[in-house]
C-alpha cells in the first residue's frame, strides 16, 4: 500500500461526537483536548465500541492542581502551579511524564494523559496513562532553584502517586537529573518502605540511581525503529535517506544520531534558535554537542574552527521558518512542541512521511492537509512510544533487582515498536483509515476487551 490511498475516515469527522455534548464539552474546535478526544471517539466509532468505554475514554479519571510557594535565589517566594493528571489505569499503574513549561495548561496535561494511555496500550506495556506538569520556565531558573521547584512539587503531589499506582517520569523540560531529584524527595518522604520499592516512583533516572541503560535514547530509536519497519512501503531505503528534524532536544538529537548512524542523511533541522541546512548532511553527534553547549542548533559550524560556517561541511546554510519546511526529504521528523504543522506549514512540506517525535505536533488542519496532499503520518502514539517502553523496562529492573545490559533493551524495545507498527498497519487495512486514527483503534480495541472482561464496578 502506498502514501497515495485516499482513507476512507478522516482524521476528525467533521460532525461533533453525541458524546461530546453528553459530557458537556466546550465547543472551542482548537481545544487540544477535544481534539484528541475526537481522534479516539472517531476510532471508537469505526470499532463499534461500548458506550460505556467511550465515556470513560472521554474524561480523565483524576485531574490533580496543586499550588506550592518555591524560594528564589534572591530571598523571594514565588508560587507555582502544578498538575498531575491520572486518565486511565484499567491496563495497568498510571504512567507519564512530566514537563516544566511556561504554557503548561489543565487541558493539554488532559490531553497528553490520554495520549499516554494509548501509547502504553498500543505498545502492549501494562499501564495505564498520565501526564504533570508545572508552569514554569527552566531556563530562567538556576540549578539550586530547579532543583526546590522539582523537590517541592515532588512532594506536592506524592500523595496521589506511588510505585505501583502511578509513575511519572522526563517530559519536556524535565531529565535524569529532575528524576534524581524526584525519587530522592520521595524516598525521603518514605522512610518506612523499603528504599528499592521507593526508587520506582519515576523512570527516566540516572542510570547511577536506578535508571536503564538506553532510556535516554529510547523515544529517538523507537522513532527509528518505526521508521525502518515501515520503510518498505514507501520503497525507500536508510541509505541515503534525506531527513528534515524540527526541535533538537532528546527525542530530535538522537533520532537523527541513530539515523545519521544509519546512513541516512540529516540535511535540515529548525529549533527556537534558528534553522540550518546541510545536503551533504550533518554531522549529528557534533551537532548534538553543540546543542547541548549552546542551547540550540543556531551557530553550528561556526565555533570549530570552519570559517564562516556557512555551507561547511560541518556546519549549514541558515535558512527561514518557511525555507526550513520547503526543503525536500523522505522523512520529516517534529520532535519539539504540540500543534506546530498547521494548514500552513502542511502545505509547504516536501517530505513522504512524517514520523512524529514529539506528542500531537499536528494540528487536525494540519493533519487534514497532510492527508490531502498523500503523506503519511506516522502517529506519536506510535512513532514516540519508545520512552514508556523502556520506562516499562527501568521498572521491571528496579522491581524484580536486575539490570539489562544495553543490547537487551535495544532488542526488547525493537521487538514492542515493530509489533505496534504492525498493529497499525494492519488496523489500518481493516477499517481502510489513516495511520493515527488506525493506532487509536488497535490501542482502544485492548482497552475495550479488558473493559468487557474486567467490568465496571460495582
Ligand atoms: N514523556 C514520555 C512520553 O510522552 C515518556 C513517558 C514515560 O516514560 O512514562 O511518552
Amino acid at each position: 500500500m502506498t502514501t497515495a490511498q485516499t482513507p476512507a475516515s478522516n482524521v476528525i469527522s467533521e460532525a461533533r461526537d453525541p458524546v461530546f455534548d453528553e459530557l458537556d464539552f466546550p465547543t472551542d474546535p482548537d481545544n487540544l483536548y477535544t481534539q484528541t478526544v475526537a481522534v479516539t471517539l472517531h476510532a471508537a466509532e469505526l470499532l463499534d465500541l461500548r458506550h460505556r468505554v467511550r465515556i470513560i475514554c472521554a474524561q480523565p479519571k483524576n485531574e490533580i492542581m496543586v499550588h506550592f510557594p518555591v524560594r528564589m535565589d534572591d530571598g523571594h517566594h514565588r508560587l507555582f502551579k502544578g498538575y498531575r493528571v491520572q486518565h486511565n489505569n484499567v491496563l495497568g499503574p498510571y504512567k507519564g511524564g512530566v514537563r516544566f513549561h511556561p504554557e503548561v495548561h489543565l487541558d493539554d496535561v488532559k490531553s497528553l494523559a490520554l495520549l499516554m494511555t494509548m501509547k502504553c496500550s498500543l505498545v502492549r506495556v501494562p499501564y495505564g496513562g498520565a501526564k504533570g506538569g508545572v508552569k514554569v520556565n527552566p531556563r530562567e531558573h538556576t540549578p539550586d532553584e530547579m532543583q526546590r521547584i522539582t523537590r517541592r512539587f515532588a512532594s506536592a503531589i506524592s500523595p496521589f502517586i506511588g510505585p505501583d499506582y502511578d509513575i511519572p517520569a522526563p517530559d519536556v523540560g524535565t531529565n535524569a537529573q529532575t528524576m534524581a531529584w524526584f525519587a530522592d524527595t520521595y524516598m525521603m518522604s518514605q522512610p518506612q518502605s523499603n528504599t528499592q520499592d521507593a526508587l520506582r516512583i519515576v523512570t527516566g533516572k540516572p542510570v547511577e540511581f536506578g535508571g536503564s541503560l538506553g532510556r535516554e535514547k529510547a523515544t529517538g530509536q523507537g522513532v527509528v525503529d518505526v521508521v525502518v519497519e515501515m520503510l518498505p512501503e514507501f520503497n525507500l531505503s536508510i541509505e541515503g535517506m534525506r531527513v528534515s528534524v524540527l526541535g533538537f532536544g532528546n527525542v530530535g538529537s538522537w533520532a537523527a544520531r541513530i539515523l545519521a548512524d544509519m546512513g541516512a542523511k540529516v540535511v535540515a533541522v529548525m529549533d527556537h534558535t534558528g534553522g540550518l541546512r546541510n545536503d551533504e548532511g550533518f554531522d549529528c553527534d557534533a551537532l548534538a554537542a553543540h546543542t547541548a553547549k549552546t542551547g540550540g542548533v543556531a551557530g553550528f559550524g561556526q565555533d570549530a574552527g570552519s570559517g564562516s560556517g556557512q555551507n561547511t561541511a560541518q556546519g549549514g546554510q541558515a535558512i527561514s521558518e518557511d525555507e526550513f519546511y520547503q526543503t525536500p526529504v523522505d522523512v520529516f521528523i517534529p520532535a519539539a512542541l504540540e500543534q506546530m504543522i498547521k494548514h500552513r506549514q502542511a502545505a509547504m512540506m516536501n517530505c513522504k512521511i512524517v514520523a512524529e517525535g514529539a506528542n500531537s505536533p499536528c494540528d487536525p488542519s494540519g493533519d487534514r492537509e497532510l492527508q490531502r496532499r498523500g503523506i503519511e503520518v506516522l502517529p506519536a502514539i506510535l512513532a514516540n512510544a519508545g520512552g514508556v517502553t523502556v520506562s516499562y523496562f527501568e521498572w521491571v529492573q528496579n522491581k524484580s533487582c536486575v539490570i539489562w545490559d544495553a543490547e537487551h533493551v535495544d532488542t526488547e524495545l525493537n521487538r514492542h515498536m515493530v509489533m505496534a507498527a504492525r498493529r497499525t498497519r494492519l488496523a489500518r487495512q481493516r477499517f481502510k483509515c489513516d495511520m493515527r486514527t488506525a493506532a487509536f483503534a488497535a490501542a482502544l480495541e485492548h482497552i475495550g476487551k479488558t473493559y468487557d472482561v474486567r467490568g465496571i464496578f460495582p
